[in-house]
């Protein structure tokens, strides 16, 4: 299975890339910190509610990114426990009582005390450390590759997407802003449709992150 995901999000996430995922079919994750909308994060103008309810009205899957986008380092339990029920309110709030299922750590950091609240909370959680998730992995830090300017050229999606199969395993994407002249932590239009490509022509399953979890867990009967 291929996850796509984007985090915090920047506009574009949802106006670049969202036309792109349609194109084919597939539904994504969008990490959100309601902290964010409405103001700029790295540079780049962030989401609005109205892009909020778009995404989540075609389809896709809207996960937990805390609502202040803090690292789980800097949080004690308690106070990261408040940040994912202000988040939790925000987004219900705006999504028709919507409940998240999956969350992703702010800077991929991911605090040991925190996976105890993580796990009270949420199915499974992303992380950002590179590899694909197969045989042994922590629920509770999913391995993710990144769909970021800074780090694509080091990979080989071919050879990360076989791997994938024959392990029968399941490789996450993250990225943040789509377009043309991407920070170090967005891409181009033509590698998220690159990536999509290349999955679909080994026949890998494309699902949002929760709907993967859910698959995986069927399948294994652990
Ligand atoms: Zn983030």
């Amino acid at each position: 299975m291929l996850s796509v995901s984007f985090d915090d999000i920047p506009v574009s996430a949802w106006t670049e890339a969202g036309p792109i995922l349609a194109e084919h079919g597939v539904k994504a994750t969008y990490y959100v910190a309601g902290g964010l909308s409405g103001r700029r994060n790295l540079g780049l103008p962030q989401f609005t509610t109205e892009h909020l309810q778009a995404l989540c009205a075609a389809g896709h899957e809207v996960g937990c990114h805390t609502f202040e986008h803090v690292s789980t380092l800097a949080l004690s339990p308690t106070d990261l426990r408040a940040s994912l029920e202000r988040n939790a309110a925000w987004i219900a709030d705006r999504l028709d009582g919507y409940r998240m299922q999956t969350f992703a750590y702010p800077y991929g950091d991911c605090a040991l005390a925190a996976k105890k609240v993580i796990d009270a909370s949420f199915t499974c959680a992303r992380g950002t450390l590179d590899g694909v998730n197969a045989g042994r992995s922590d629920r509770l830090n999913l391995r993710a590759i990144g769909l970021e300017s800074r780090r694509l050229p080091s990979y080989d999606l071919e050879a990360l997407l076989a791997q994938t199969r024959a392990r029968r395993g399941w490789l996450i994407a993250y990225g943040h802003d789509v377009g043309d002249r991407p920070t170090p932590y967005g891409c181009r239009p033509l590698d998220l449709n690159r990536l999509i490509t290349l999955a679909k022509a080994i026949d890998l399953d494309i699902l949002p992150v929760a709907a993967a979890w859910q698959r995986m867990v069927a399948r294994d009967q652990f």
